[in-house]
This record gives C-alpha cells, sequence and structure tokens, in this order.
C-alpha cells in the first residue's frame, strides 16, 4: 500500500439526531467519513439550510472538505393518520380508502386506513400484495371498489400513522419528481449540495427530468439513482447509463423484489456499474446491529467486506448514524474491514477493465503502469475528475489515486469515487509548475515521501502553447 492509512471504500453516513451536531460532525469527518446524506423525508427545510452549513463548518474545523448528498423522497404512498395503532389479525378483512369519508358497505365492521394516493384503484389489481410498514405487514388484494380497496391480512402487525407502503410488481403512476422534491432540491441547490438521491429511479427518463432541472437551475450537482424496484431492476442498464452514480437501496428493494434476488441484483448492478465506470454505493442494513451495541455481527462484517470485495465505490449507514449509538464506532468498523479487504484484493487483482474511448485507454495504461512499479502512487492533475474518476474505473490494484483539483466542487465530488484522495490547489497555472507546486504541497503534509514512484496523469506544455495529454513516471525528490 502506498499511504499508510490510504483506503480506497468510501463512507456515507446519514445525519439525524445522534450526529447533527457540529462538535459530533467534525468527529464524524476526522474519523474518515466522505460524504454526509441527508435524508428529505424526514428533513424541514430550515434544518436542511442549517445542517449543510454546518457540514461545511465542520469540514473546516477537520481540515477535511466533505461532499453532501440530499435524499430527495420520490414518489411515495403512505397510510393516513390513526388515532390509535390498529392491530391487524390474521385472515382479517381490511380496507384502504382512497376516497377519505366515501359510503363503504358494511364498513362498520371492516376497519380502515387512509391512503394518500387517489389512484392506487387504477394501478393496483386483484391478487396483488400490499405491504406496510417496510413489509412488516402484507396484505392480498381481494376487491376494487370506487373508494377502496378491500384486502385480506395475509401476516399481522400493529399499523401505526404514516406508515410507508410498497406494491411489489405494481407499476405505480405516480411522478418520479415530486412538488416534494422540486422544493427540497432547490433548497439543496441554494446551499450547494454536491449530490442529489432520485429514490425509486424506473427508467433512465427519471434521470434525465432530474438532470434538466439541475440544469435550468445552474448547479452542478451529481445524479446518484436510488434503485429499489422491479422496475428499475428491468430497466438497470439504461438507468445505469443516464446516472452520473448508482445507490442499490437495499432497504425497499428487499421489500419489493424476492429477498433471495437481492445478493443477485447486488452484484449485477456493481458489474454493471464497473463495467461503464460509474460510482456505485451499498446501502442500508450494513451494520444495523450496531444502532444499539458497539460491535457488529458476523454476517455484518461479512456483507461489508462483499462489498468491498464487489469493488463497490461506497459503503453507506443510516439508522446507524442517525439515531444509533456507535455512530463513531460504525465509522471505525467500516474503516476496519474495508483496509483489510483492500489489502487482500492488492494480491488477487484482475487485469483493468477495456473501455471504449480513446481517454479510457491512456488511462487505462496508467494504471497498468502503475500495478507494474511495485510501491507507486498515481497522482493525476484534474479540473473536472473526469481524469481522476476515468483512472479509478479501472480500478488500480495497489496504487492509490492522488487527485489534485482547483475547483472545490470537484473535490467534493470525488469523495464518491473508490480509491482517489482528493487535493485542492489553486490556481493551476502552467502544468510543470502546477506538478512542482502540487508534490511540494503533498510531502509538506506526508502524503509524499522522498523516493516515492509516482505515475502521473496531466497536460504537458508543448510549442505554440498546445497542451499534450502525458503519463510520466517520476521519483519523488
Ligand atoms: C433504502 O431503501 O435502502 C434507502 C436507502 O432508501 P430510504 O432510506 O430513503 O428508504
Amino acid at each position: 500500500m502506498s499511504l499508510p492509512s490510504f483506503r480506497r471504500t468510501k463512507i456515507i453516513a446519514t445525519l439525524g439526531p445522534a450526529t447533527e451536531s457540529e462538535a459530533m460532525l467534525v468527529q464524524l469527518i476526522a474519523a474518515g467519513v466522505d460524504v454526509i446524506r441527508l435524508n428529505m423525508a424526514h428533513a424541514k427545510h430550515d434544518w436542511t439550510r442549517e445542517v449543510i452549513r454546518r457540514v461545511r463548518r465542520a469540514s473546516a474545523v477537520a481540515g477535511r472538505e466533505v461532499a453532501v448528498m440530499m435524499d430527495i423522497k420520490g414518489p411515495e404512498i403512505r397510510t393516513g393518520d390513526l388515532t390509535v395503532p390498529l392491530e391487524l389479525k390474521v385472515g382479517e378483512i381490511f380496507d384502504f380508502t382512497v376516497k377519505p369519508g366515501a359510503e363503504r358497505e358494511r364498513a362498520e365492521e371492516i376497519r380502515s386506513v387512509d391512503v394518500n394516493y387517489q389512484n392506487l384503484i387504477n394501478d393496483i389489481h386483484v391478487g396483488n400484495t400490499v405491504l406496510v410498514d417496510s413489509g412488516l405487514i402484507r396484505l392480498e388484494v381481494l376487491e376494487k371498489h370506487d373508494a377502496h380497496i378491500r384486502c385480506r391480512v395475509l401476516t399481522p402487525g400493529s399499523l401505526s400513522s404514516r406508515r410507508h407502503i410498497n406494491l411489489p410488481g405494481v407499476h405505480v403512476n405516480l411522478p418520479s419528481f415530486t412538488e416534494k422534491d422540486r422544493g427540497d432540491t432547490l433548497v439543496g441547490i441554494a446551499e450547494g449540495i454536491d449530490f442529489v438521491a432520485l429514490s425509486f429511479v424506473r427508467e433512465a427518463a427519471d434521470i434525465l427530468q432530474l438532470r434538466a432541472f439541475l440544469k435550468e437551475h445552474k448547479s452542478r450537482a451529481r445524479i446518484v439513482a436510488k434503485i429499489e424496484d422491479q422496475s428499475a431492476i428491468d430497466n438497470l442498464d439504461e438507468i445505469i447509463s443516464a446516472t452520473d452514480a448508482l445507490m442499490v437501496a437495499r432497504g425497499d428493494l428487499g421489500i419489493e423484489v424476492p429477498f433471495e434476488e437481492l445478493p443477485v441484483i447486488q452484484r449485477r448492478a456493481v458489474k454493471t456499474c464497473l463495467a461503464i465506470g460509474r460510482p456505485v454505493i451499498i446501502a442500508t442494513h450494513m451494520l444495523e446491529s450496531m444502532i444499539g451495541q458497539p460491535m457488529p455481527t458476523r454476517a455484518e462484517i461479512t456483507d461489508v467486506a462483499n462489498a468491498v470485495f464487489e469493488q463497490a465505490d461506497c459503503v453507506m449507514l443510516s439508522g446507524e448514524t442517525t439515531v444509533g449509538r456507535f455512530p463513531l464506532e460504525c465509522v471505525a468498523v467500516l474503516k476496519t474491514i474495508a483496509t483489510r479487504i483492500e489489502e487482500e484484493l492488492a494480491n488477487d487483482f484482475p487485469e483493468p477493465a477495456v473501455f471504449l474511448a480513446e481517454r479510457m485507454k491512456i488511462y487505462r495504461s496508467a494504471v497498468v503502469l502503475a500495478n507494474e512499479v511495485s510501491g507507486s502512487t498515481l497522482l493525476a492533475f484534474t479540473k473536472h475528475g473526469t481524469t481522476a474518476a476515468g483512472l479509478a474505473a479501472h480500478r488500480p490494484a495497489r496504487a492509490g489515486i492522488l487527485a489534485v483539483t482547483d475547483n472545490l466542487e470537484t473535490l467534493r465530488h470525488l469523495r464518491m469515487v473508490r480509491s482517489v484522495e482528493p487535493f485542492y490547489l489553486a490556481p493551476f497555472t502552467d502544468p510543470e509548475s502546477t506538478l512542482e507546486r502540487a508534490i511540494t504541497s503533498l510531502v509538506s503534509i506526508g502524503r509524499l515521501r522522498a523516493g516515492d514512484k509516482l505515475v502521473i496523469v496531466s497536460d504537458v506544455q508543448a510549442e505554440n502553447n498546445r497542451r499534450i495529454d502525458s503519463i510520466q513516471l517520476r521519483t519523488v525528490q
């Protein structure tokens, strides 16, 4: 390994009551969190504004600029309010009302709850399954009426207010980018968020719509497509090609598809992302038991290790850092597992993938060179992040990628990319003196030492002010 504390796999932590204080943020960032996620399902705008500013302040205190990802809720169907929870029993007949207040036959004998989506009646069919509260309660649709859907309870449970509904296999005709999402995203854009994670992406067109919105509002935020249901799996290839990054959102996905499909989908999604160089995040329940206890289960250790073996870019924490008792311990556990597995991968690595684009062939050559020069480090100069991400796409086996950029937005975008350690250096002047300044600065902070081998990917100055792509092998003096 070229750098003593180098870690390839990036860590995303969701902010919540357990972690939202500035003091806690400083500790999380210093501990190695790369991206802070805001879950807009639970966020008010004032909180959102304040917390993004707090992340920027905490980054300055910790001396490590991290990225902010706003996770917008997308189309969501929920049950309405209940004065007291209803204990649903196996075999009970139960109604979901889509026109609250409308007459129902035998209504006095049959209990019911409202649903916030009127058109549900058109999307759903007799025989479909309705899952409530993360799939804990399961019902089968028996009849459709004008104002309600009549079901039978298959798996019992306690139904409380505003519970999330999943409808496996049902194509829901809700817009993918809702009014609430627009409002939330505008707040995020004004505060300079780095990523927007779009929930329940069903097809590439959903991503294009968000991209147009970001462009219209002059945002450079990158799009993370969250795959959470069967439609996303059916359209996986087009989604991966349209998005900037992918999140395997295993929470909802594990409800929407048969659970045994989850590992198969995860593997296919990661492989497809690797094949075209898209960052990919493995999310949800990675260290779920650590919400309440300081050590992970053996199964969780193996799940995190599997994501690292698959060479995903990021692993994500949700409840573990929003409400968990041990957020810092979770980050430490992810780091420990990731660095150990990355060490293992360095001894047994495949040939770098072959991409069609000509530029990618230059990056591949640099990665092949770095793989062959023992102890070398890749050093890239990158304004928009393309060079660093292009190198990372080839999954260098041993060398880390030091990405020097003169743009803070680019630096934050690169926080999501495996193997890339971004550094800020401004301004970029002529290539040779920028290179000298970068090396001096990296030596001064201890990231490089005299004698280190560098595989450098940058421009070089040629005659008539022309700049030429180059790969150089140098030794730090
Ligand atoms: C998930 O379902 O796994 C997920 C990350 O999405 P959310 O937490 O927004 O439900």
